[in-house]
């Protein structure tokens, strides 16, 4: 199952990202590979809410391939399933 989550930000409710999401389960990490669009900003390493500046998540790196660690709290999400 794929599914294109729209994740906005807790606080404000400023869209941050389109992710395109495989499988089911919890967000704790975004793969760069598979972020669609990014409305935040990075700021030193973190990924935060252009408009109020909350901290959404961390950058961070396995091998070659950067992620952001999400910080559960920072972030809501609504999602649309897509086949292939
Ligand atoms: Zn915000």
């Amino acid at each position: 199952m794929i599914e294109i989550l729209t994740i906005k930000c807790a606080k404000c409710k400023t869209k941050i990202m389109k992710y395109k999401k495989i499988g089911k389960g919890r967000i704790l990490r975004c793969w760069e590979s598979k972020i669609k669009n990014l409305y935040g900003e990075i700021k030193e390493e973190k990924l935060v809410c252009n408009n109020c500046d909350n901290i959404i998540g961390e950058i961070e790196s396995k091998g070659k391939r950067n992620y952001v660690k999400m910080n559960r709290e920072e972030f809501t999400y609504s999602g649309r399933k897509i086949r292939k």
